[in-house]
């Protein structure tokens, strides 16, 4: 449902294995009033992937240039490719008054949480460090060096939980949809964002 109130932006961090990715496809499919903001990368499109829907695939140079034109609200060097969020794509979303969740990894995190206050973040884990090296491995796409490499990675981006305003272990996924949205749901009613509803009670009155 779209409104003329400008809509939130959440932040969604993890883990590479923890689940996000699915997280957030359940999320919009159950509610039409969120978005997710789609990224644009240098990385390769995978199989599936398409341009424009998963990302906005672009070559190294526009994407250099479109940090020199200060298009994004925050990118990342994540893996060896850029990734980022473009200015433009987010508010265009929010001003049409939809939430809008942010799929981007920690380095980029932090810089929303800089430029965007307001922002909610939410960092998304594993139950476990033993049960993520387990996904890693059921995916049987990487070696043991680099699922080491991954989890050492994992570790890492986990000790940046600390910086998020909400922390969800997804041990079940129908219960981490849930608290997801309870969250998003008590993001729409902080006051900050029913300002303006409160001056226009106010001004009318
Ligand atoms: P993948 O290549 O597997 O789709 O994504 C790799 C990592 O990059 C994931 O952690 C994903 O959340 C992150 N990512 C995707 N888009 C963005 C973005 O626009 N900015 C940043 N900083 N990270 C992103």
């Amino acid at each position: 449902m779209q409104s003329k109130k400008k809509g939130n932006i959440f932040i969604i961090s993890a883990a590479s294995g923890t689940g996000k990715t699915t997280l957030v496809s359940r999320l919009l499919k159950n509610n039409a009033d969120l978005r997710v903001s789609i990224s644009h990368t240098t990385r390769a499109p995978r199989e599936g992937e398409e341009h424009g829907v998963h990302y906005h695939f672009v070559p190294k140079e526009e994407f250099e240039s479109l940090i020199s034109k200060k298009a994004f609200l925050e990118h990342a060097n994540v893996f060896g490719n850029y990734y980022g969020t473009s200015i433009a794509g987010v508010e265009s979303l929010s001003n049409e008054g939809f939430d809008v969740i942010l799929e981007i990894d920690v380095q980029g995190a932090e810089q929303v949480r800089n430029v965007l206050p307001e922002a909610c973040s939410i960092f998304i884990l594993p139950p476990s460090l033993e049960i993520l090296a387990g996904r890693l491995k059921g995916r049987g796409t990487d070696s043991a060096d680099a699922i080491a490499t991954r989890l050492a990675e994992a570790r890492r981006e986990i000790g940046e939980a600390a910086h998020f305003d909400f922390i969800v272990v997804n041990d079940d996924l129908d219960r981490a949809e849930a608290d997801l949205l309870h969250i998003i749901k008590a993001g729409r009613l902080k006051r900050q964002a029913q300002q303006a509803f409160l001056d226009g009670l106010l001004e009318n009155s």
